[in-house]
Parts: C-alpha cells; structure tokens; sequence
C-alpha cells in the first residue's frame, strides 16, 4: 500500500507556568537565530568568511555550558533554529541565482517567531497515554481532534492567535485511494469565478477576504490610533491577529473542500504551472517621451493581482497536490504559454485548431474565426490546459478521451468589445497566424 507523509496539528492546554516556559523557550530560540545571522553577517563584512551551520552548530556546546538558560533547552531545539537560518540563507540564494529580487535574511522580532521543533520525535518530545511530554516542561494536555496515523517524525510546537499548537510530521501514513472515474480535466483560475473547469464547470469566490477586509482594516485602525507600547495597543493586536486568522482558516477550509470534490471526480486534474510572485509584479511604467508617463495597466493589474491574491491561487494548489497524492489520483502543471490565446476546439479529424487568437484583458469570450468555436476565456484557457498536459502525458486520441461531445461548431456572435479583435481591424478572411501577445491570467 502507498504511504505518504502527512502533519497533524493539536491544540495543547498548557498550564500557565507551562505557558510561561513555552514563552521562554521560543524567546531564546529567536534570540539563538538573530546572533546566528549576527554572527553570520559580521564574518562575512569583516573577514569575508561565510560560516556554515555545523560550524555553528558545534559552537552550541560551548554557549550550553556559558549560559544556562539555554542548557536547559533540548540540544536539538536549538539545532533545529540553526537550521532554520540555514534554510532561509539557501533561499535568498537559490533566489539571487534565479535572477529574483529577494530580501536578505531578517532579525526577527518578538512577533515574527512563533514556533521551535524537536528534530525527533521520542527525543525531547513523545506522547504518553495521549499527553505530550516534552523534556523539562513535562506533561502538556493535548485536545484530540483525530487520531494521528502512520510514524511520528518531528513535533513543533507553534503559538498562534488563539493559544498553543502541536504539529506531529508523520511518515508512512497510509493513502485512501478514491475510485478512477475515468474522467480528466484541465483546471484555470478566473477572474471573476475561483476556477473553471475544461468542462466549463465553475466554483464561485467565496470572497472571504473582501467580505472580512473592512473589518480587518478597522482592526487595524485600532491598533495604530492606540499608544505603542502600551497595554490597549497589545490587546487590539491581539484582536487584529485572531481575524486574520479566521480570514486564513475559513480561506483554507473553502480551498480543501474545492479540491477533494476536484480529486473525486477526476482522475487527473491539470493546471498552469503558475507562480503567484511573478503574477504580483508591477508592470513596468511607460514613459510618454515628454517626462510624463503613459497608462501601462498598473491599476488593472493591481485589481487583478487582488483577486489572485484573494484567491490564493498558490495555497490552493499545493492543497490540491496533497489531497490528490493521498487519494492515488494525479496532479500535473502545464506551461501556461498561450492558453488564453489559443483555440481548443476539438475539429472534426480529432486534432485541435490551435488558432492564435490576440486577446487583451478585458476580452471575456474566445471566438475563433477559423472553426467558429465560441467559448468563455477561462473555459477555453481550461481545455488547452488539459490537452497540453494529455500531450504532455502521451494520451493519443485526444477527442476519445473528452469528457463531452466534441465542440459543434458555432455561428461567430458579434461581440460587446469586438473591436479589440485584430481581424475585424484589418479585414480578416481564412486562416492567418495573429498578433503573438503575452499571457496575463
Ligand atoms: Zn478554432
């Protein structure tokens, strides 16, 4: 039987001296992190020396012994916070090479860190009789929501807005294969909907954010009216972090419901291998020659850039993968060139027309003039994504693995905006290759 690795997060009921040593614990862990990148940073201006984290690690030994608050930490505690910093130095690194722009390795305030692990499990940290005893806290009280299956690797224990968590990394844990359906589909994200399907299936925004923004920003207000430092400002941002936390659960309750009834209709589920940051980027300004700067879509895209962010585009796929890993079905991302522009009817000899069709924006509707196929954007966007990727996976007849009838074709409706497509411009007549134009959505 497959196996796959899967984390359980608890709820602890600490005591509050329990409380106050969990506190500590993960202040000195972050204080363990920011004179690590300390340290890393003065070798490299002073000396430029680049210190690795098993040199580092070794000097741990020598800081047990000088300071005991930290002697009275799990070594691996500590290790596991070394780690960490190495981990975030690899990937401004990787970044840097990757021709991005990422910020450099941050101290991290009180705010900024809220967890430490034990690298593992039985090693620091174990369950006992359903409590969690960790060394030198003792017994925490765990409030059991589910029982945790397969072999426990690693415990973090987290602070969040609403208390203290337990998250158990569990190897082995058996996958539950849903039945084949002997259905696939290609999945994009819309503008308007959350997502659509090559079927033209669509799943509604539910909008939390937008919904919760007003009084996010109200939250927010209240924190910075109120005096910094003081005991009412600490409170309301107590309050501040506990609705976005209802804002992330509820956004990832609406994108695991999504996926599992994705995963128990389809067999494979294929999608745009996207990457959200580049999405983000601000269009480049253009200037107009007279030291003034012409319209380039920067408040479009900032509109666009919400609610792609809003969706959580990103969040939702990795959701996706894990739920479609643990159910034996498949999940595969497609290069997104041109799934917009071109066009996915399936014709009559079973190969696809592929007509390029020049689409900004704002045009909704996909009309091909050279098979006549009239679709929505996004569904159109779908079916190619799902015919690169049966492409892709050498799936031959691509009409006989459709999961409806082949496109009949379709009288080309006059559209609210068709004066943006080029062949009504330039007097279109039969097939031509059109305007290459870059994929936005
Ligand atoms: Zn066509």
């Amino acid at each position: 039987m497959d196996s796959v690795r899967k984390t359980y997060q608890e709820k602890v009921k600490p005591t509050p001296a329990q409380e106050r040593q969990l506190e500590a614990v993960l202040w000195r862990c972050r204080t363990l992190y920011n004179t690590a990148l300390e340290q890393r940073i003065t070798l490299w201006k002073q000396r430029g020396v680049s210190i690795t984290r098993y040199q580092q690690e070794a000097e741990l030994k020598e800081l047990r012994a000088e300071m005991p608050e930290y002697a009275s930490i799990h070594s691996h505690v500590l290790q596991d916070v070394l780690a960490r910093l190495e981990k975030t130095y690899q990937a401004f690194f990787r970044r840097m090479a990757n021709g991005e722009k990422p910020g450099f390795p941050r101290f991290q305030g009180a705010t900024r860190y809220h967890s430490f692990t034990y690298k593992e499990y039985g090693n620091g940290a174990r369950l006992d009789n359903g409590c969690l005893v960790l060394s030198k806290i003792g017994r925490v009280a765990v409030r059991w929501s589910r029982p945790i299956e397969g072999t426990p690797k690693t415990v973090t224990i987290s602070k969040e807005a609403d208390g203290w968590y337990v998250s158990f990394s569990c190897a082995d844990v058996p996958t539950e294969p849903l039945p084949e359906t002997g259905h696939e589909t290609g999945i994009d994200v819309g503008v308007k909907v959350f997502l659509i399907t090559a079927e033209g299936k669509l799943v509604e925004n539910p909008r939390h954010y937008r919904k919760a923004e007003r009084e996010l920003k109200k939250a927010q207000k209240r924190v910075s009216r109120r005096k910094k430092g003081s005991k009412r400002r600490k409170k309301a941002a107590e309050l501040l972090a506990k609705k976005h936390q209802h804002v992330r659960r509820q956004r990832t309750d609406f994108h695991q419901k999504t996926a599992l009834m994705l995963v128990r209709q389809y067999d494979t589920i294929y999608h745009e291998a996207i990457q959200p940051a580049n999405l983000s980027r601000r269009p480049a300004p253009k200037p107009d020659g007279n030291g003034g700067y012409l319209p380039n879509g920067a408040a479009r895209k900032a509109g666009l850039n919400t609610s792609i962010q809003d969706a959580g585009w990103g969040h939702f796929l990795s959701i996706l993968a894990c739920k479609a890993v643990c159910a034996g079905k498949r999940v595969e991302a497609v290069n997104p060139a041109y799934t917009t522009q071109d066009c996915s009817s399936v014709l009559a000899d079973g190969t696809i027309c592929g007509e390029r069709i020049y689409k900004t924006l704002s045009v909704r509707t996909h009309v091909c003039p050279h098979c006549g196929y009239l679709a929505d954007r996004d569904e159109n966007a779908a079916r190619n994504i799902q015919w690169r990727g049966q492409r892709l996976r050498g799936v031959p007849a691509l009409a006989r693995v459709m999961n409806r009838e082949p496109v009949v074709r379709r009288r080309v409706m006059p559209l609210e905006n068709d004066s943006q497509l080029p062949w009504q411009a330039s007097g279109f007549a039969g097939r031509q290759t059109t305007t290459v134009w870059c994929d936005m959505v």
